[in-house]
């Protein structure tokens, strides 16, 4: 960093911790800038939060347990009512902090902080969720009841690409289950977290139950290791995610891990174009690629690629890159400087291998950015082989990879190989292939005509293979039954 920049980051406003009901400024050592991607400006600075503070956080939450446990559903749940009010009431402002931080289109950042709050209103129905069962009879003059309690402590550890959806996915319904929370946002992207729990205090949640500390890995592992943690919720890369299941695994702790994924898109030849080439332009490019439902390889199946590649080639050429903020703007910048170093390095060692370069996002051809922005176009590579690691590693950008094949047996063959299984779709007017696809198809959310195969908060969050590593996933009864474990009462009087 020049001297300019650490300047810059010593001025900047530093990210709080909230432990224990109160905001307080980190005693850390470390403190990384928070960026503007679309203008390179620091924005704040974020503390990594020291091995005491995490401490006192877990304290906290592991303090405020049996009241929060003892206080009725009904009254968790009239928390959530209230946090849910306010969260309407602050919906743009959320969504702009949301771009701010993150760099996706304000239209984007409005979907997330949506599909957040209605998490929250799944979470208002914990009276009914949390309702258990009951046999009678199940001996002569024995009765048996399944009763469901929340498991204590939890750690929610997130990632940089939905800084407000992702924490919602986690802490509404695991307070409203009766757990206490700690959560650690991402590094990169902390302060949508930091105003979402402003508003849940404004909502009356008591002290020590929702506690938030900053950092990187080091602040997740202590986290983990903290003895009074009792479930991690992870959501983060690949190799994040299998370190963070291994490691709460073998401390004996809960833990749903969800991680990166290569999501395949099918088209066939009876594809309507009309509908199909704007759900692969949102799919692959929108959130500038970085949403782990992204499609990022295109299998045109027999003669379906021409015509394909055409339209959707001139589409993306057409795609406006610049701040999010912009209502003209179709794309927003990724992340870091460091992201887009690696998306052109794919899209680079794609072309030495003999890929035929459609689209070189290295030079945006629309782009109205600051240039101090971290600027990446959509990418396009057509005829990739797939033993190529771009048409196997997540690459997390907006770089689309296409794969001619001759028939949907070998587009299901190739997509069943990856070693994930977030998302596939299929692009066709046949309710055959669709049906094919649905039933052979190697992962757990589907698009059939849809580019982002994105569940409703009631259902899970459901990925395959090394796109996930636990039993139950995020969201929907998973996430109720994550966040409770059950008692099996039997009696006889
Ligand atoms: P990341 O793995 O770099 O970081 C995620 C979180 O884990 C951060 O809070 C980070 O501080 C922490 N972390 C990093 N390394 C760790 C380690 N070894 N042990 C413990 N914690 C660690 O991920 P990212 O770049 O912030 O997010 C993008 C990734 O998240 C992509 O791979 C994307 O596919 C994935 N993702 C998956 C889903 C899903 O539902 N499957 C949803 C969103 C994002």
């Amino acid at each position: 960093m020049s001297s300019a920049a650490v300047q810059a980051v010593q001025d900047a406003k530093p990210v709080p911790l909230l432990i224990d009901g109160a905001w307080r400024q980190s005693a850390a050592e470390r403190w990384d800038p928070v960026y503007d991607p679309a203008t390179g400006l620091v924005i704040a600075r974020v503390p990594f939060a020291t091995p005491a503070e995490v401490e006192a956080a877990v304290t906290a939450a592991a303090r405020a347990f049996p009241a929060w446990r003892a206080t009725p559903p009904v009254e968790r749940a009239r928390l959530m009512f209230r946090f849910r009010d306010l969260l309407e009431r602050h919906f743009e402002e959320l969504a702009l902090l949301v771009t701010r931080e993150n760099g996706k289109t304000l239209e984007d950042a409005r979907g997330e902080v949506r599909r957040g709050i209605e998490v929250v209103e799944f979470a208002c129905g914990a009276p009914t969720l949390l309702l258990g069962e009951m046999a009678e009879d199940v001996a002569p003059g024995i009765d048996s009841e399944l009763v469901r309690v929340p498991v204590g402590v939890v750690a929610g550890i997130c990632p940089f690409n939905f800084p407000a959806m992702i924490p919602l996915w986690m802490f509404p319904i695991a307070l409203a289950c009766g757990n206490t929370f700690v959560l650690k946002p991402s590094e990169r992207t902390p302060l949508s977290a930091v105003r979402l729990a402003e508003l849940l205090m404004e909502a009356g949640v008591p002290d020590g139950v929702f506690n938030i500390v900053h950092g990187g890995r080091e602040t997740a592992d202590a986290l983990i290791a903290a003895p009074q943690v009792r479930a991690v919720s992870f959501v983060g890369s690949q190799p994040a995610a299998k370190a963070v299941y291994e490691k709460a695994a073998a401390a004996g702790k809960r833990v749903q891990a969800l991680a990166g994924a290569k999501n395949h898109l099918i088209v066939m030849p009876d594809a309507d174009l009309d509908r199909t080439v704007p759900a692969i332009l949102g799919s692959a490019f929108g959130a500038a690629g970085q949403r782990c439902l992204a499609g990022s390889v295109l299998v045109a199946v027999g003669d379906a690629a021409d015509p394909l590649l055409e339209r959707l080639a001139a589409a993306a050429r057409d795609l406006v890159v610049g701040p999010g903020t912009d209502p003209e703007v179709d794309m927003g910048p990724v992340i870091r400087p460091e992201a887009r170093d690696r998306i052109l390095g794919y899209l680079d060692e794609g072309r030495r291998a003999g890929a035929s370069v459609v689209l070189d996002g290295s030079r945006p051809a629309r782009l109205k950015g600051d240039p101090g922005g971290f600027w990446v176009g959509p990418c396009i590579l057509d005829r990739v082989d797939p033993s190529w690691r771009v048409a196997q590693d997540e690459i997390f950008g907006p770089l689309l990879s296409v794969i001619r094949v001759p028939d949907l047996d070998a587009a299901l063959a190739l997509a069943n190989r990856s070693r994930f299984g977030n998302a596939a779709s299929i692009f066709t007017t046949s309710g055959r292939a669709a049906r094919e696809f649905r039933y052979r198809i190697e992962a757990g959310m589907l698009g059939v005509n849809i580019g982002v195969a994105a569940p409703m908060a009631w259902f899970p969050f459901s990925g395959w293979k090394d796109s996930f590593y636990g039993d139950l996933h995020a969201t929907g009864k998973d996430g109720v039954r994550f966040y409770t474990q059950v008692k099996m009462v039997i009696s006889r009087w």
